[in-house]
């Protein structure tokens, strides 16, 4: 038996690759997007008191990463990329059913002639990806403090401290102030959170890694503890040009 669902709307995420995005929702409280609800959902009866909760759970669809055959194991990066453990024992995109879930803030529900979209925090969800449903997260039965964590304990933050080239400096002094606060804030988050592939972390690998954070490159390295941001240039607007705040 098969069964069809129909995206009630789809995400527009600071994360426009998947590199840097992380690998829960809830690690990187400034990672914001916003969830668009499409016709026929975008019906304002249909969220009536959902703000009332503080979180949501979002059932998507990992669009990205469609493969046409499954693998019953996995290698999850949390365990170095090199121990396979069964598909359904880990939250990998590459699964029968490409289905995710994550709980997100949810910071606002905007009303607007015909459209609905949903201001979201702590998210970890690719730009365009397509949600199946919506459901509010109740703390009585959703939190379970005294669950086993199997191989997915909490890691440990590396201690790396951040600066900025003098050519990013100079870059973001053309930026909005509030959004280069926020940028700042956010970088801090992801970079907190090591994004290299797992059997680069700890290491002093002078590679410079890029990420694409908004319409942002960001180009990056670590060397000794330090990490730089080396450079911050725009993929689609002349260098003096205001960002549109979180899209
Ligand atoms: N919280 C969700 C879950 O447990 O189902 C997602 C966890 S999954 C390990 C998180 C990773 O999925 C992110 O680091 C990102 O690389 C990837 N990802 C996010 N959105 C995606 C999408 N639409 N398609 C493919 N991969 C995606």
């Amino acid at each position: 038996m098969t069964y069809e669902f129909e995206p009630i709307g789809v995400i527009h995420s600071c994360f426009k690759e998947k590199f840097g995005i992380p690998r829960q929702s809830g690690l990187i409280p400034e990672a914001f997007g916003r969830l668009e609800i499409l016709p026929p959902f975008n019906r304002p009866e249909a969220f009536r008191e959902l703000e009332c909760f503080s979180h949501i759970w979002l059932t998507f669809v990992f669009h990205a990463a469609i493969r046409e055959q499954w693998s019953p194991s996995v290698r999850p990066p949390r365990l170095g990329g090199n121990r396979r453990v069964g598909v359904f024992a880990t939250r990998s995109p590459f699964r029968p059913n490409p289905l995710g879930l994550s709980v997100v803030k949810l910071n606002r529900i905007d009303f607007s002639a015909h459209q609905v979209n949903l201001e979201l925090g702590g998210i970890d969800l690719l730009d365009q990806t397509p949600v199946l449903d919506i459901k509010p997260y109740v703390p009585y039965s959703d939190a379970i403090p005294d669950a086993r964590e199997g191989f997915a304990p909490q890691p440990a933050k590396p201690s790396l401290s951040i600066r900025y080239s003098n050519a990013a400096k100079t870059f973001l002094d053309t930026l909005d102030a509030d959004f280069v606060r926020h940028l700042h804030s956010l970088l801090e988050q992801i970079l907190e959170q090591d994004p290299r592939p797992a059997y680069l972390q700890g290491s002093d690998t002078r590679q410079t890694f890029g990420m694409r954070l908004y319409d942002l490159n960001i180009r990056w390295r670590i060397e000794d503890d330090n990490l730089t941001i080396t450079e911050i240039d725009s993929c689609i607007r002349p260098n003096n040009a205001k960002p549109h705040r979180y899209e």
